[in-house]
């Protein structure tokens, strides 16, 4: 292993992560982003399903998935998080590379002042505008903002995430993950003796020249000679830094990642715990798919008329007044229509829009109509109201009939 892999791989990592938060919700499927909250719809785009809040069980399993994963990667993985994917270590590494870059080319402070502090409006804008594209698509975000349509909730949204990371960059940094994120406390209750961590070789300690190459690298201000602290990120790069030295040594490196320490009982990643969680993934994974993929495209609830009228026809015919709420739940546009189930002894009809309704994908529609029975049953009675596409029943729902 060269001296600069790790920080090749966690660069690639942060990469792979930092444009996975920035396209989710420009890619889309079926017109609809890969992930996102449309709050106009009360709708969760996840993955190609939408999830309407009503849905509630469905968003329950999406949070608990969320849930077991984060305990999962952080019992096998430790603070791998913090170090390889977290937005606010790669920002920070981001405005440090700017700042070393700014004073290593412009000689001038104020010159390399500014460009610090263009990057840090920079990075800032980008990661305010990103959390607000999980809520309004990035195409209409760029519109609204240029037209200055984004509106009350949008835009003190952007302007306080953009002045919080600005100042984050300005004056925090490393200090957040040191004092106020609280994953590093949390992850003292998930980690066990076979999680993933940072370790000096207490076999090879008289190797240790003491150069200190170690702690002067280290962005957290932590000896990893002095064994596991809690503010460690698992970042790597004491490592890479050790490996640096000693190999001009023609040495091994004298830290390096470990499931665990072997003499504890510890270094077996796959143990009864780490399989446990995984399988509770993998159930909550096969029912979030199972409930997406069998419940219905579309939804449909009846009320009564307000006036709640009641009318009979000269030619012995009854007729009664609905409205009907359709909602389309599938990703796509659909065409439906109302139908009545056949009754034995009685003709049906539908009269008002009630064929031919299109609904665009994730839509609704209110549709008033008249149901005629004729001849006039003798005493009130339900029937089976159909909402179809083609000629396959989506849904179905009892309409009560009232008789004078
Ligand atoms: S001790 Fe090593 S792995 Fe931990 S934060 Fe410092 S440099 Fe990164
Ligand atoms: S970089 Fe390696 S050799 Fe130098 S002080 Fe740290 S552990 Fe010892």
């Amino acid at each position: 292993m060269t001296t600069s892999r790790i920080a090749t791989k966690r660069a690639l990592f942060q990469w792979i992560a930092t444009l996975t938060l920035l396209l989710l919700p420009q890619i889309k499927i079926g017109g609809q982003s890969l992930l996102r909250l449309d709050a106009p719809s009360r709708t969760l785009l996840f993955f190609g399903a939408s999830i309407r809040i009503e849905e509630f069980y469905l968003f329950l399993i999406v949070v608990l998935i969320m849930v077991f994963s984060f305990l999962f990667v952080t019992m096998l993985f430790g603070r791998v998080w913090c170090g390889w994917f977290c937005p606010q270590t790669t920002i920070t590494d981001l405005a440090e590379f700017f700042d070393k870059k700014a004073a290593k080319l412009l000689p001038n402070k104020y010159a390399a002042g500014v460009i610090k502090q263009v990057a840090a409006l920079l990075i800032s804008f980008v990661v305010a505008s990103n959390l607000i594209w999980y809520f309004i698509p990035p195409g209409e975000y760029f519109t609204r903002l240029s037209h200055g349509t984004l509106g009350p909730v949008a835009g003190i949204s952007l302007a306080a995430i953009f002045a919080l990371v600005y100042f984050d960059l300005l004056f925090v940094r490393r200090l957040f993950c040191k004092m106020v994120c609280p994953y590093g406390r949390i992850q003292l209750l998930t980690m066990d003796r076979n999680t993933l961590t940072l370790e000096f070789n207490p076999l090879l300690k008289e190797s240790c020249i003491r150069c200190g190459a170690c702690t002067r690298t280290c962005p957290m201000g932590i000896d990893i000679r002095t064994g596991l602290q809690i503010e460690c990120i698992n970042c790597g790069r004491c490592l890479d830094a050790c490996r640096g030295v000693m190999s001009r040594m023609k040495k091994e490196g004298l830290i390096h990642y470990t499931f665990g320490v072997r003499s504890e009982g510890g270094g077996k990643p796959l143990n009864r715990k780490s399989v446990m969680l995984g399988m509770v993934l993998v159930i909550l994974s096969a029912l979030l798919i199972y409930g997406v993929t069998t419940r219905k495209e579309a939804t449909l609830k009846i009320q009564r008329a307000s006036n709640g009228e009641v009318r009979q026809l000269p030619d012995g015919a009854i007729i009664n007044f609905y409205t009907a709420f359709i909602e389309n739940r599938s990703t796509i546009q659909g065409v439906y229509s109302l139908r009545v189930a056949p009754v034995a002894g009685f003709t049906t009809e539908l009269i008002g829009p009630a064929r031919q309704i299109t609904i665009d994908a994730n839509g609704n529609r209110k549709v008033d109509f008249v149901l005629k029975v004729s001849p006039a049953p003798a005493s009130r009675r339900d029937l089976e109201l159909q909402l179809v596409r083609g000629e396959t029943v989506i849904s179905v729902t009892a309409v009560p009939l009232l008789v004078k």
